[in-house]
């Protein structure tokens, strides 16, 4: 069904293999696993996977992830990083050749007397807890978890995540880098930002995700500056025009005043879409004239912005509120928050358009 709504995040997929092809070469012969949990991250898992041939395999975060995205991709490696959590989660990754992430005692035990090695079962993945304190076995724990499952015939790869890869300065994440070092092959420990940083160590697999979707994931360089594009942008149109006279008021609870005669347009958006509330009287809004400032508060389907300034802006018109021209990570920094955040929490509402001019 064609969609009658004017909000709707365009996915530039050409974008998206460019950024993985970045990926790619950052990642130097090692194989590249692209995360795409959390319906990747926003954009549309089953988009972004058609989209990623140049994707070794991929990461999701739970089984129901995995399930769904096997349907999608019949060949390739998928890796379910939380694991699974009991008997039947098991047997339903096994039957689904998914990858399980091992990373409590509880899992590997479950793991070992649930599987055997065979042609089709895919070697499990047993997580280090090199410093995070989030998941993984402590060292001692995975060493005796990867010699029992050595000893059934099993070859587990080791993987760990980094707590502080956005400042590889930190302490912290010299301590992980070092424990990382020493996992031996085969391992994984790389997401974005240590694969941006040049942080690859011992890695046979990297696990990029936000940069794929032209996110920041460093703390000093903006994607834009490391060659990386927005996959997803998005857009609206304005709903509605009026002037509004000064002293008069703008939206619920009346919390914009006029300080002038103003033109006042009415964007279909609102925190309804997962634009959130909480963005501030200011924010950006980009019109084809230029930046309008978001005045009043955000309703559930609609938001308001002066144009007073832009006198050629009109009823109807496209405007962006994040993504190309207007990166998503400045609204998140104005919330205090990530633009991983932003883009997992834009709504169902909101169609996802594709746009690939390679590829018809
Ligand atoms: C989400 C996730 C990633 C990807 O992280 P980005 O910062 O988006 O690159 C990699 N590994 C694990 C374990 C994750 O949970």
């Amino acid at each position: 069904m064609a969609s009658h709504r004017y909000a709707r995040a365009l996915i530039d997929l050409q974008a998206f293999r460019s950024n993985l092809a970045l990926a790619r070469r950052c990642a130097g012969g090692r194989a590249v696993y692209a995360v795409v949990k959390a319906d990747a991250y926003g954009h549309g898992m089953a988009t972004i996977a058609g989209a990623a041939e140049a994707a070794d395999g991929f990461c999701v975060a739970d089984l129901d992830e995995g399930l769904q995205l096997r349907a999608l991709v019949p060949e390739r490696p998928i890796v379910v990083l939380q694991g699974a959590h009991d008997r039947a989660g098991m047997a339903a990754a096994a039957e689904a050749a998914l990858t399980l992430v091992l990373h409590t005692p509880e899992q590997v035990a479950g793991f070992m007397e649930t599987r055997r090695p065979g042609a089709t079962t895919p070697q499990p993945w047993l997580e280090l807890d090199s410093g995070m304190h989030r998941l993984g076995l402590d060292s001692a724990a995975l060493a005796a978890a990867k010699a029992e499952l050595e000893a059934q015939g099993f070859s587990p790869v080791v993987m760990t995540h980094f707590a502080c890869a956005d400042t590889p300065e930190a302490s912290l994440h010299q301590q992980q880098r070092a424990a990382a070092a020493a996992l031996g092959a085969p391992s994984s420990a790389c997401n974005s930002a240590a694969l941006l940083a040049s942080d690859v160590t011992g890695d046979q697999i990297v696990r990029p995700g936000i940069m794929l979707y032209g996110g920041a994931s460093l703390a000093e360089q903006t994607p834009e500056a490391l060659g990386l594009a927005p996959v997803m942008t998005l857009t609206s149109r304005i709903l509605a025009v009026r002037t509004v006279p000064a002293g008069d008021s703008v939206g619920y609870g009346a919390g914009w005043v006029a300080p002038r005669e103003s033109h006042i347009a009415t964007v279909a958006l609102g925190y309804g879409d997962g634009y959130p509330r909480t963005l501030p009287p200011g924010t950006p809004v980009l019109t084809a004239a230029g930046i309008a400032p978001l005045v009043g508060r955000i309703s559930m389907d609609s938001l308001t912005i002066d144009i007073t300034d832009l006198p050629s802006v009109a009823l109807g018109d496209r405007v962006t509120l994040w993504g190309k021209g207007l990166p998503v990570d400045q609204l998140a920094a104005a919330l205090g928050t990530i633009g991983y955040e932003l883009l997992t929490r834009l709504g169902p509402r909101v169609p996802r358009v594709v746009e690939d001019p390679d590829h018809g």
